[in-house]
């Protein structure tokens, strides 16, 4: 068991006396200048291996080690002194009396703290350097005989000098240094002994070991101080290298790195200021969407350099809303974003089962075109065009077929358009410019790929600000359309991922460049049986949902659809009917809105409760029989109507008067009829010479609506041959056909508008140019049973079929005052049309 003995070898304290040089005066230097003669202490060891401990110096040290322990128990039971001594080797793990340095350190334990994982943490805190005499004890811990070596100084102007240059080189190292606090410089300043100066000194810099400890050998203070200026050189060379390679990294960050980390920080100077600044936010924003929204990378070029000029305008600026205006449709329109075609035929085809009654021909072809991009996608698909009148479900056929696609469904009504600016957008210097309705439409869409449906290609018209038709061309033809030139956004955009339709009442104002490039597929109307059933199967459940009906609400029987039907619509589609049913829907609701609990039963008889008196007179061909009046078909774009042509003969000389707005192809045709009849009146049994005695007046009601075309010449050659014989046309015929000069009988178009039209009125009879047979395959088959059709070829056919054998009794008067004529009908044409 050691004991601490202190052996006082002698008590003879030496004072050296030192002239300081300066002014003759002496000077004590506390302890540091006291030469004492070797004390003796006994210790118990404690090895420690990363670290030197200097006097004076107060360092945490944590110990695991057993022989540690339990040397610091002894020292615990006695006066909390140890000897503390760094290893040798920091490898050993049990070190033994060769494996330690002889000179160490009297340290006091301070503080002892027990940690749960059974290591001990110490703040001990060195006193004076001690060297080893000997071993006293080896196990279980180590004990020592060692004697205090105090400080060897001598207070020599060298010996200030050096102190001073240590004190210099530490405060730049402290300066230069990450890892040194300034205060370490003021706890140098006021350590006024040397010898500690330079213990602490180099505790607190990261020198190796075997030099720390050179440094605790070093007895003589100046020696002491020598070593540590040294130490202190090193370390103030290390870091001033150290600094140089930092600016050199600096300054070689290339420029990209450069600019990204101003980049970055001007992000983060403006997300400061977007709190406040909007336009700054807003600039920040767009410059995240230019460089997110995928556009190609020479849109990208021109996107930023606008954002640059707009960077550098003030925020006022007048051009600065033009040019974020422009920025704004460039990031907001699609560059990228796509929907994943389904092309699955037979989801495609159940899609289309849901949505569309009939119309199997046109679903067929529908289903080939998905067949087709399925197994090519290089291929060109040929544009579709619906022609047909309106409601006969164009536009939602569109629909059904983006819907069985997965794509998107926009679509462009093109009804009057006439400026070629509309399609194209305006140039950005014209004020208040906008992109054409094409990128409009597109941004509307969101997806670089959706359905576009073009309405109405018929109704778009040139004139003097340029011609729409050819920014369509544009548009639809596949070697072109990648790059399609909006003025407004100056840069081309690809529109060739698009699936194009088109829709249409009528073909022939379509430019024929244009139709070129259409297939057309005709949708020509339903007949009332189709109607019903449309009616039953999506008209009523639909407008029931919309109108938030359910079936135990409100029944609607087939009778009450079909009065819908005759005389409340007069259409080739279904839009009027749909909204007739609308109207019935919501006098319904409101009903069941007003506590109304039992079921509402919409009948025939009822009908008119809900939708007022009737408004149309179904079929003319209930209508008296006269002379003088027959029944034409017309094709109209509402899908083809009846048309009466009224002929009248007053006292005159053979002049002709034609009203009803005909157009120049009608008066011609109205001509060659009456140079018909006249040629012929004789085997026609009109008076031979009627022309001397007669001016004639034809008439087409309804007057205000624009007529053209041949197809009603042999009507007009009907009622005048009937006016002239007095013999009565018979309203439940109706014909169609052009008339030549010597009375053959031409074809003409439109003949399934004609014929559904004339089904829908109730007509009996179809009279038409035998050559428009052929025409008949696509007219249902229910209309066929319905009607007889007469072929003609010669107006001679027409007579007998269309004209009673005996002159009409009732109208005795043969000649009509002008001012008697009767409006002979009460029906109304709808359409705006022109005759074929
Ligand atoms: P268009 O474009 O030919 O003028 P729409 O597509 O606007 O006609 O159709 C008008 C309405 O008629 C729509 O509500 C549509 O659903 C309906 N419709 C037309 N044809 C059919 C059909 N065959 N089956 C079911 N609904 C139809």
């Amino acid at each position: 068991m050691a004991r601490k003995k202190t052996v006082q070898a002698t008590t003879e304290v030496a004072i050296t006396e030192k002239t300081n040089g300066k002014n003759g005066t002496l000077e004590h230097d506390g302890i540091g200048q006291l030469e004492k003669h070797a004390e003796v202490l006994e210790l118990p060891m404690l090895p420690i291996r990363n670290t030197v401990l200097f006097p004076n110096v107060v360092t945490p040290l944590f110990v695991g080690r057993e022989q540690s322990i339990k040397a610091i128990e002894e020292a615990m039971s006695k006066d909390r002194t140890l000897f503390v001594a760094m290893q040798l080797d920091e490898e050993v793990e049990d070190p033994g009396p060769d494996d330690m340095y002889a000179v160490g350190v009297e340290a006091v334990i301070d503080r002892i703290l027990k940690m749960p994982d059974g290591t001990t943490s110490l703040l001990i805190h060195g006193q004076r350097r001690v060297r080893r005499l000997e071993y006293l004890q080896k196990t279980p811990f180590m004990c020592i005989r060692a004697e205090v070596v105090p400080d060897e100084i001598e207070l020599t102007l060298a010996l200030e000098a050096l102190v001073r240059a240590v004190r210099a080189l530490y405060e730049k190292c402290v300066k230069l240094s990450n890892t040194l606090s300034e205060e370490a410089i003021i706890t140098a300043m006021n350590i006024d002994q040397p010898g500690w100066l330079a213990d602490f000194i180099v505790s607190t810099l990261e020198v190796p070991l075997p030099a720390r400890q050179n440094i605790l050998e070093a007895f003589n203070v100046e020696e002491r101080l020598q070593k540590t200026s040294i130490l202190l050189s090193k370390e103030l060379s290390i870091l001033e290298l150290e600094s140089h390679i930092h600016d050199q990294v600096q300054q070689e960050v290339d420029k990209t790195q450069r600019e990204y980390f101003l980049r970055e920080q001007l992000k983060a100077i403006q997300r400061e200021l977007g709190e406040t600044d909007p336009a700054f936010r807003e600039n920040f924003e767009l410059h995240e969407k230019i460089l997110s929204c995928g556009m190609p990378e020479e849109v990208k070029v021109r996107a930023l350099k606008e954002l640059e000029r707009l960077n550098t305008m003030p925020s006022m600026a007048p051009d600065g809303g033009v040019v974020r205006t422009y920025l704004d449709w460039l990031v907001n329109i699609p560059w990228n974003t796509a929907t994943v075609d389904q092309l699955e035929i037979a989801t495609a085809a159940s899609i289309l089962a849901e949505n569309h009654y009939g119309l199997e021909k046109v679903k067929e072809r529908i289903l080939e075109y998905i067949a087709v991009r399925k197994l090519s996608n290089t291929m060109r698909s040929p544009i579709l065009c619906f022609v047909g009148p309106p409601g006969v479900g164009k536009t939602s056929l569109g629909r059904s077929i983006a819907a069985a696609l997965n794509r998107k469904f926009v679509r462009l009504s093109l009804g009057g358009i006439h400026d070629e600016a509309e399609i194209r957008g305006h140039r950005r210097t014209y004020v208040g410019a906008l992109p054409g309705r094409i990128i409009q439409t597109m941004k509307t869409a969101g997806t670089v790929n959706p359905l576009f449906v073009l309405d109405e290609i018929d109704k778009i018209g040139a004139d003097f600000r340029g011609d729409p038709s050819a920014a369509l061309l544009e548009v639809l033809d596949p070697e072109q359309n990648h790059a399609f030139s909006d003025h407004y956004l100056e840069v081309p955009y690809d529109l060739s991922r698009v699936i194009f339709l088109t829709t249409a009442n009528v073909l022939h104002p379509v430019p024929a460049a244009l139709r070129d490039r259409l297939e057309v597929i005709e949708l020509p109307g339903y007949t009332e049986e189709e109607k019903l059933h449309i009616a039953r199967q999506f008209l009523i459940p639909k407008q029931m949902i919309e109108h938030g009906l359910k079936p135990s609400r409100v029944e609607m029987s087939d009778e009450a659809v079909q009065r819908i039907i005759r005389d409340y619509t007069f259409e080739a589609g279904v839009r009027n009917l749909e909204r007739e049913i609308a109207t019935v829907m919501r006098k319904v609701a409101r009903k069941v809105a007003e506590g109304r609990r039992t079921k509402t039963k919409v009948t025939a008889e009822k009908i008119a409760d809900y939708l007022g008196p009737q408004k149309h007179y179904y079929g003319l061909a209930e209508e008296e029989d006269e002379a003088g009046i027959a029944t034409g078909v017309a094709w109209t774009s509402a899908g083809g109507d009846l048309m009466t042509v009224e002929a009248t003969l007053m006292e005159g000389k053979g002049n002709l008067t034609l009203t009803g707005q005909l157009g120049d192809v009608m008066k011609e045709s109205a001509q060659a009829a009456l140079s018909y009849a006249r040629s012929r009146a004789g085997q026609l049994g009109a008076e031979s010479r009627f022309y001397e005695k007669y001016d004639i007046h034809l008439h087409l009601p309804a007057g205000s609506i624009p007529k053209d075309g041949p197809s009603a010449g042999i009507t007009m050659a009907t009622a005048l041959i009937s006016a002239l014989t007095k013999r009565a046309a018979r309203r439940d015929v109706a014909m169609t056909g052009e008339i030549t000069l010597r009375g053959r009988v031409l074809p003409v178009g439109g003949v399934k508008e004609k014929v559904l039209a004339a089904h829908r009125a109730g007509i009996k009879t179809f009279i038409l140019p035998k050559r428009n047979m052929n025409d008949l395959v696509d007219v249902p088959q229910e209309v066929i049973k319905a009607l007889r059709f007469v072929p003609v070829e010669r107006m001679d056919d027409v007579i007998p079929v269309a004209l009673h054998v005996l002159p009409f009794i009732k109208n005795e008067a043969e000649v009509v005052p002008v001012n008697a004529v009767k409006q002979a009908s009460s029906r109304q044409l709808h359409a705006h049309s022109k005759l074929s």
